[in-house]
């Protein structure tokens, strides 16, 4: 994921990013299967509809900027991850993508299981009835209150991430009287980026324990000796918004190696390897993301020949998808409020959300695509940059497109493939009321996540 600093000022329009299209779509009125759920549709009279609702009707009765999020998209996504493992893998859902209660019970519901990362997240899925032993709690830092109350309320696995954190966890385990099963998260040295990853021996991260010099292997000889702790297995998570496969490859080679040293060393096999998330999707037209057959067919084949290779029984594999199962299936509807044009340069459309609803654009310099939404037009293609409202000039939601030139005041526009890191990453800048997510379904709509209120605002202000 590239982390480059926030523009300093306009671009000029012949510099437009490599591999963006730099020549307008041929109609602009047509929407991109890749880029938006799976129910979205233009209606005949010219207003996009999701789950059967017009976004029309849905800013009426809900205003924007709303997140609106087609369930049966959700729903689908995650049941062909659970399909395409099958029942001898696990899928995780990294609910830091976007976690609410409703979310939890749909992924119950498909059968899925739950990655945390928090005590915050953990509540939520655990009110929201997703049974303990079906979450997984991460994180790099974890306070010995959330860790006392995962292995309280009996989580499925602890990923350990550190040697501090092997003796607390089993400390705390041991305090209360439980074994706590865990993995050990390595770092295997694979650096994915989007369409190429590197493999090198060392990483410079906060998260895991380096595999490199041994440290990995150390990891594993403490907590196999602690009582508190039941060790079930390696977890390795290499990136985010990857498309190629051969990063995960290193990385099983790596993790595999890993097993049989553990085995020769020990005499144990340990049952389970998880290969984390990170699997791409498509923000833009020249996205191809894979489906998660390919990728559940390329990883089993991937761990398996490893396995084979290394004489070991091949370990239950679960992977945690959070991304590719939630990001395509929201978008965020805005309402344009003015409309800048600069000779020469591009036309700036300020919207009544930005960086404070998609920080993504800002904070990675990620990509994305705009459309209007509320009506059809048939006027010549314009450049445009749509930003936000903030006081920061980095506040830009999507760095260059194309809208039709009769874009006007009170139009609705909509970004796609916002369901990952946009609500979740949601902020409060300049006292911003975070948007409401909408639950889009066979025509009816309701908010799962309420907009935040002024009232909301003034009662986290005590002073
Ligand atoms: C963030 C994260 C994921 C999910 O990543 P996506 O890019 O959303 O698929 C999975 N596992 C771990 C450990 C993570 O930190």
């Amino acid at each position: 994921m590239s982390r480059s600093a926030h523009p300093a000022g306009p671009r000029h329009a012949d510099v437009l990013p490599e591999g963006h299209p730099s020549a307008p779509p041929a109609d602009l009125n047509h929407l991109d299967r890749k880029v938006w759920a799976s129910t979205v549709t233009r209606t005949p009279d010219g207003v996009v509809s999701v789950g059967g609702v017009e976004v029309t009707r849905l800013a009426e009765e809900f205003g924007t900027p709303a997140y609106l999020l087609d369930e049966t998209d959700f729903r689908e996504r995650a049941r062909a991850w659970r399909t395409a493992f099958g029942p001898d893998a696990d899928v995780f859902y990294a609910g830091k993508a976007f976690l609410s209660r409703a979310v939890v019970r749909w992924l119950h519901e498909e059968g899925l299981n739950l990655d945390v990362c928090s005590g915050g997240e953990l509540t939520t899925a655990l009110s929201a009835g997703m049974p303990a032993d079906r979450i997984a709690f991460h994180g790099n830092n974890k306070s010995v209150d959330e860790i006392e109350t995962a292995i309280r309320t009996g989580v499925g696995r602890i990923v350990l991430d550190s040697f501090q954190e092997i003796v607390r966890v089993a400390h705390i385990a041991q305090s209360l009287g439980k074994r706590q099963r865990v993995q050990i998260r390595i770092t295997v040295g694979v650096e994915a980026h989007t369409h190429e990853f590197i493999a090198t021996a060392h990483e410079d991260q906060k998260f895991g324990i380096p595999l490199a010099g041994g440290q990995a292997a150390e990891a594993v000889r403490r907590a196999l000796q602690l009582d508190g702790l039941e060790l079930i297995g390696i977890h390795s998570h290499i990136g985010s918004q990857i498309f190629d496969m051969s990063g995960f490859e290193v990385a099983a080679h790596r993790v595999v190696g890993l097993l049989k040293d553990i085995r020769d060393e020990h005499g144990v096999e340990l049952p389970e390897i998880d290969l984390g998330g990170g699997l791409g999707i498509a923000y833009t037209s020249a996205d191809d993301p894979r489906e998660p057959h390919e990728i559940a067919k390329a990883l089993t084949e991937i761990v398996s020949r490893e396995c084979e290779g290394a004489k070991l029984r091949t370990p239950r594999i679960s992977v945690e998808p959070g991304r590719a199962i939630v990001g395509p299936t929201a978008f965020t509807l805005y309402e344009v409020g003015t409309i800048k044009p600069l000779d020469g340069l591009r036309t700036y459309v300020s919207v009544d959300g930005g960086m404070s609803d998609n920080i993504r654009t800002a904070l990675y310099d990620a990509e994305y695509s705009v459309a209007l939404v509320s009506r059809t037009s048939e006027a010549a293609p314009m450049l445009v940059r749509v930003v936000g409202k903030h006081c920061e000039s980095g506040d830009i939601v999507v760095k260059d497109a194309f809208l039709p030139a009769d874009l006007a005041p009170g139009d609705l526009i909509a970004v796609p493939a916002t369901g990952a890191y946009c609500r979740s990453m949601a902020s409060n800048y300049n006292h911003a009321l975070r948007p409401p997510v909408v639950a889009v379904r066979d025509g009816e709509a309701r908010v799962i996540v309420r907009r935040e209120t002024e009232e909301d605002l003034l009662r986290l202000d005590v002073g």
